[in-house]
């Protein structure tokens, strides 16, 4: 019997475990996919929102302020990538003028710290190659460019090593409610559990109505990128924003933590939850939008285009609450969800307390933190690991540097890959120019030498994408 089960391991459910596995409790975490982070939390923007967009007085203007003050020291602990960029919001008429004026206000009731409108000649100045037809930017210097599914990782690692038990490939299908306690039904057995949470992103209606009554719909509402080589990184220094419109904060260019361009994202509705493929009409709104901000990205250097479901509800905030006895809602988690996460991780701490869970610390809590790559280590950091593991010196992915002994930390590290879409997840092999073009092969065979099972079991991403199938004449797999 848990004290408490987490459905869901995307950044919403990695930050409950984190907060919970701080106290004294059994704690469980399910998760339908094969790894963590394979929802929401892996198809984002990758920004941590100074706070000054969502309406204030709603528990996401709350939880995005105090979600962005808290990100810096966290990532900094677990050895996730943060940048403190800043971001600039421009206007290029009255309508957009008018605009970052209500943002400033908004974010001022917001509590935003350091929120500024700046003239055209300082915009420019701080970002020479965006559109010189700017009028003024509503600038926020606490914007920053984070590591999303990172942080997740290390989040539930983190967990994990404090004794949470992470159960992946365990799609809750039922729940029943029994004296006391919940019977949870999952595609891979029962668990049983006092408290549950709710945390499954764009399925968090559903579960919730195993539970209650049905009282929220999901509408899953779809946002296509394009991710462009190191080559454009430079472009901008800050995340660029233009006014947002009705669909939301609409397209940006910001740089990434790994030194690409991203820009993105549109807003679609999708047809179900699961709906994450990338349209030629959404590509060309991102590239004419983008442009708009800056003429000078080259899109013939995008190396991969991606989507993202928002979790978006009818209410304009996230559902976070005590929905039934021992029944905590964390559904709804949209966009600034990721920069709440933090915050939403207490926040469900404190739900959890108010309805009676014993909280007791304990002594001794490890925080994990995430594994430094080779090539990002000091000349004295490399000679040790080398002694340790030699296989440091064997690059694997050219693009990335990335070493066949940074592989083997992330497949010995608390929650380990099993495909190769989680190899690179961990340690960015396969996510440089040539997109696994040439690493994959080689990261398939270690997986399947480390994990100990046959190539033909290995999966590109989710159970299914099996890349191999048949055998050669000598036996062999192909
Ligand atoms: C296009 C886009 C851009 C965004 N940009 C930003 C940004 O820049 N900054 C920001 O702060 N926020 C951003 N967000 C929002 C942010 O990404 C989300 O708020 C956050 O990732 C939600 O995390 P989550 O853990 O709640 O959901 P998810 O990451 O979706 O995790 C839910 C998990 O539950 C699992 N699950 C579902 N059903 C079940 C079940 N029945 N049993 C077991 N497991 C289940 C899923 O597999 C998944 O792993 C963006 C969102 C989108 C879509």
């Amino acid at each position: 019997m848990y004290d408490v089960t987490i459905i869901g391991c995307g950044i919403t459910g990695a930050a409950a475990a984190y907060e919970l596995s701080k106290f004294r409790l059994s704690i469980a975490v399910l998760e339908k996919e094969n790894d963590v982070a394979c929802g929401t939390t892996k198809a984002n923007s990758a920004i941590a929102h100074a706070g000054y967009d969502p309406r204030p007085g709603t528990k996401m203007a709350r939880l995005n302020v105090l979600g962005s003050e808290l990100m810096e020291g966290l990532c900094r602990r677990l050895n996730v990538g943060y940048e403190r960029t800043g971001s600039l919001v421009l206007a290029f008429d009255g309508k957009g003028m008018k605009a970052i004026e209500e943002l400033l206000d908004r974010g001022q009731k917001n509590g935003v710290r350091e929120l500024e409108i700046i003239s055209a000649e300082r915009t420019l100045e701080m970002e020479p190659n965006i559109n010189p037809g700017v009028l003024a930017a509503l600038y926020a210097p606490t914007a920053a460019i984070i590591d999303p599914w990172g942080l997740c990782i290390a989040l539930v690692s983190s967990a994990v090593v404090n004794g949470a038990a992470l159960r992946l490939n365990a799609e809750v299908r039922a729940i029943e409610r029994k004296e006391g306690y919940f019977r949870i039904e999952t595609s891979s057995g029962a668990f049983e559990t006092r408290r549950i949470v709710n945390a499954s992103g764009a399925h968090s209606d559903k579960v919730s109505e195993m539970v209650t009554k049905p009282f929220f719909k999901i509408i899953p509402v779809k946002g296509e990128y394009f991710l462009l080589d190191k080559s454009q990184g430079g472009l901008v220094k800050r995340i660029i924003f233009q006014p947002p419109d009705e669909d939301g904060k609409g397209v940006l260019v910001a740089p990434t933590v790994h030194g690409n361009l991203i820009a993105g994202p549109t807003s679609e509705r999708a047809s179900d939850p699961e709906d994450i493929s990338v349209t030629a009409r959404g590509l060309e709104k991102v590239l004419n939008t983008a442009a708009r901000s800056s003429g000078k990205i080259d899109f013939r250097e995008s190396i991969r285009n991606f989507a993202g479901i928002r979790a978006s509800a009818e209410i304009d905030d996230f559902i976070l609450e005590i929905s039934a006895p021992g029944f905590v809602n964390a559904a709804a988690i949209k966009s600034p969800g990721l920069t709440a996460a933090p915050a939403i991780g207490l926040e469900i701490v404190k739900l959890l307390h108010e309805d009676g869970l014993e909280l007791i610390e304990k002594e001794y809590f490890r925080e994990y933190r995430s594994e430094t790559l080779f090539r990002d280590m000091s000349m004295e950091e490399r000679s040790e690991a080398l002694k340790r593991e030699k296989r440091f010196g064997r690059v694997i992915c050219r693009c990335e540097t990335i070493t066949e002994g940074d592989i083997l930390a992330a497949l010995k590290s608390p929650v380990p890959p099993v495909s190769i879409d989680g190899v690179k997840r961990r340690c960015r092999a396969g996510s440089g120019r040539c997109q696994g073009g040439f690493c994959g092969p080689r990261v398939h065979e270690i997986l399947s030498r480390e994990r100990g099972v046959r190539m033909e079991e290995i999966c590109q991403y989710r159970e299914g994408s099996f890349l191999l199938t048949g055998k050669t004449k000598e036996g062999g797999a192909i």
